[in-house]
């Protein structure tokens, strides 16, 4: 079986996107760009929980089947899309966060509010208009609207997160939710918002090797 140890990270980043929910049963999806350039993927309506190595799906960049037995996500064109069109991302994840997806039915961005925002989602994030699901318009939007930040966040739908890894994608989706949290609870004061300064963005961002081992 090609690709052993990279399948089984792919399970491992979907657990722990329902560990940190961002995803509910079988939604959302996990896609990863091999050194050699074939993509794989998490199959389509599988509980993460259950999967095995041998669900991944292996295809070419152009979505050809190249191993395995199962369908693969309906979302595999979308993040074909991107991945052909952002040449320095090597992994995507898709969710359906409930606090990105929320802050979309009533925002077009999410601001830098926080430290952590720049640390791990690196800029503002957009909300992209709305598409319909299990199509490239997802990617195509993914790509228009990604800006400088490691995800986009899917009009009443949910997010698309992306990166060098899979740790990086999946980092950004959780900070992004954690950021959307408290962005909405200050939203719901009705008081003005208080955003970071693009001085303090470029100050936290700089490197000071203060931070892990
Ligand atoms: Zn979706």
């Amino acid at each position: 079986m090609l690709y052993e140890k990279l399948r089984q990270e792919l399970i491992d980043t979907a657990r722990k996107m329902e560990k940190y929910d961002l995803i509910r049963m079988s939604g959302g999806n996990v896609t990863l760009r091999t050194d050699d350039d074939r993509v794989l993927i998490t199959p389509t309506a599988m509980s993460y929980d259950t999967m095995v190595p041998e669900d991944i799906v292996v295809t070419d960049l152009e979505g050809n089947i190249v191993e395995g037995k199962r369908k693969p996500s309906s979302d595999l064109k979308a993040a074909l899309y991107i991945l052909n069109h952002m040449p320095e991302v090597k992994a995507v994840i898709h969710t359906h966060q409930l606090k990105a997806t929320a802050l979309s039915l009533v925002c077009d961005r999410l601001p830098v509010i926080s430290t952590t925002m720049v640390d791990e989602v690196k800029a503002e994030v957009n909300v992209a208009p709305f598409t319909i699901s299990s199509d490239e318009g997802m990617g195509v939007q993914t790509v228009k609207y990604a800006g400088k930040a490691l995800c986009v966040i899917l009009k009443n739908h949910g997010v698309m997160a992306y990166g060098k890894s899979l740790d990086q994608a999946l980092c950004a989706a959780i900070y992004l939710e954690e950021s959307a949290d408290v962005y909405l609870q200050a939203l719901a004061t009705q008081r003005e918002i208080t955003e970071l300064t693009p001085e303090q963005i470029e100050a936290e961002d700089a490197p000071r090797g203060y931070y892990g081992q």
